[in-house]
């Protein structure tokens, strides 16, 4: 695991709202204890250090007096209100694999970890999972399917990553190009507030706009708003086997531009690019024999089946063409089709494994991507630092990855300065600092960048409002 040291929040540990009452440490987990299960309770440093970090790997990470492991979100309530009485900072968490730092352990707070509650109930009559929130995305995908339904949301991560962690960040993935982000299948959730109150949103109901839509407000919410207990899914029938296509271009700048094209003639089920430097990464990591020289790939899927899969994949072979690519492959075997797909999947876990990394997760409309990918190799060069590229295209969703040594300040300065450089670019091109990672701690300083002043003070507002303590998830997103 490569850390991104000295980019994540202050200087100093991520801290609670306020201290808690003037209670030993061990009193306090002995009071909570009790409200629990010493089973449920860990307060062991070295059992909780698996509990202190996401993907990020947080310098500021503090040491949280305890994690909670909830069973039910009867407990999950009882934890939470037993912090609202004590004032103590509470980080939701799923399975830790978020890229913000947006589950960091707050220093002296609790962690709730949500990874023991994996129940998942599919209703087939009314196409839903009911779900809670420790079960992973595969595992849900995997009940889907054996009714023949299937849950689309994709983040590359869905083998390692809970519901309830992509509920809290609105994730994306693959797929989303035509299928939308995780809140357009979200239909109801459990949620324990700020005073632990346990409420619920929504439900197994395609339709529903009885009152102020509060349901939405909690997806993408990343832990500030509530604690995610349940979630009412929707279903869609199962995917037809994709026919797949990849295409070889001599520069990302061409690559980018046959995107534009593709998305203004047809509807892929997925549309990804990878550049020079991520394509051989992947390569020196499992050797999938990708050409290492070309300037750019991607990666196409459609799913509407048979003939008019192979009649789809054909039209973006050819807008390829049009658009430079000088070699294209294309295939209806869905085993060699996901070959395909699995590169790209392994790009964040096989760059790693070049130097320390600051993720972005920038993006803009579908027109201008073009410009900002130029526009990133630019910052790149300018600052002296390697920035391989991938991107769900389709979604004009990037993830430029600046490579630097975290052992050189030299090294950590420039890549800093390329990862503010690279948000300023997308919010200059009508984009965001984040399609789907989330802000977390890694990226709150620039979120009213892209905000404004008068969004930003609604946001607190309503932060307020649902949590006047702030004991929820403090120093993330806002
Ligand atoms: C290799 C790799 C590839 C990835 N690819 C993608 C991708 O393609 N698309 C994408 O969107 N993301 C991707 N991610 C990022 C990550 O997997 C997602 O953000 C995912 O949704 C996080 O889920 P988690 O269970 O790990 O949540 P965590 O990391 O534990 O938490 C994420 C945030 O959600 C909050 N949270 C978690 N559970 C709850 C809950 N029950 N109630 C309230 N708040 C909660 C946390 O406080 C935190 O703010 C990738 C990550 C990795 C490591």
């Amino acid at each position: 695991m490569t850390s991104l040291t000295g980019t994540l929040g202050s200087a100093t540990p991520n801290t609670p709202p306020t201290p808690a009452a003037r209670l030993s440490s061990l009193q306090l987990t002995t009071e909570l204890t009790a409200l629990l299960d010493p089973d449920i309770v860990l307060t062991d440093p070295t059992l909780m250090d698996n509990y202190r970090w996401d993907w990020a790997r947080d310098p500021n990470a503090g040491v949280p007096l305890a994690v909670v492991r909830p069973r039910t979100a009867e407990q999950v309530a009882t934890a939470v209100r037993w912090a609202s009485s004590r004032r103590i900072a509470v980080v939701p968490r799923g399975a830790g694999s978020g890229l913000s730092g947006g589950s960091s352990a707050v220093e002296g707070g609790i962690v709730i970890s949500l990874d023991r509650m994996r129940a998942i109930n599919i209703d087939p009559h009314t196409r839903v999972a009911i779900v809670e929130p420790g079960a992973l995305n595969a595992e849900v995908k995997a009940a889907a399917r054996e009714h023949g339904l299937w849950y689309p949301p994709d983040p590359s991560s869905f083998e390692m990553c809970s519901i309830g962690g992509n509920v809290a960040t609105n994730a994306g993935g693959l797929c989303c190009v035509k299928y939308g982000v995780t809140t357009d299948y979200v239909l109801g959730m459990d949620v324990v507030l700020a005073d632990g109150t346990l409420i619920r949103l929504g439900g197994p109901r395609l339709k529903d706009v009885a009152g102020l839509s509060l349901l939405k407000l909690f997806v993408g919410s990343e832990g500030t708003l509530g604690v995610i207990t349940r979630a009412v899914l929707r279903l869609v029938p199962a995917q037809q086997p994709p026919a797949t296509m990849v295409a070889m271009f001599g520069s990302v700048l061409e690559a980018a531009r046959a995107v534009v094209a593709i998305s203004r003639s047809v509807r892929p089920a997925m549309l990804e690019l990878m550049d020079q430097a991520s394509i051989n990464a992947v390569e020196d990591h499992l050797s999938m024999g990708l050409n290492r020289d070309a300037g750019a790939l991607l990666l196409a899927q459609s799913d509407v089946g048979g003939e008019n899969a192979a009649t789809e994949i054909a039209t973006i072979e050819r807008i390829c063409a049009e658009s430079g690519a000088y070699e294209s492959f294309s295939t209806d075997d869905p085993k060699e089709g996901e070959a395909f797909a699995m590169a790209r999947r392994a790009a964040f876990v096989a760059i790693e494994r070049k130097g320390s990394l600051m993720l972005e997760d920038v993006g803009v409309a579908i027109p201008v991507l073009p410009e900002l990918l130029e526009g990133v190799r630019l910052i790149g060069e300018r600052n002296g630092v390697a920035i391989p590229t991938v991107a769900h295209a389709g979604d004009g969703n990037t993830h430029p990855i600046i490579v630097y040594n975290a052992a050189d300040p030299d090294s950590v300065a420039r890549a800093s300065a390329a990862f503010g450089e690279i948000m300023t670019l997308a919010i200059s091109l009508g984009g965001t600092i984040t399609g789907e990672h989330g802000v977390g701690r890694l990226k709150k300083g620039h979120l009213p960048d892209q905000l404004g002043p008068d969004v930003m003070a609604l946001s607190h507002r309503i932060k307020n409002a649902l949590d006047p303590q702030g004991i929820l998830n403090p120093g993330a997103v806002l």
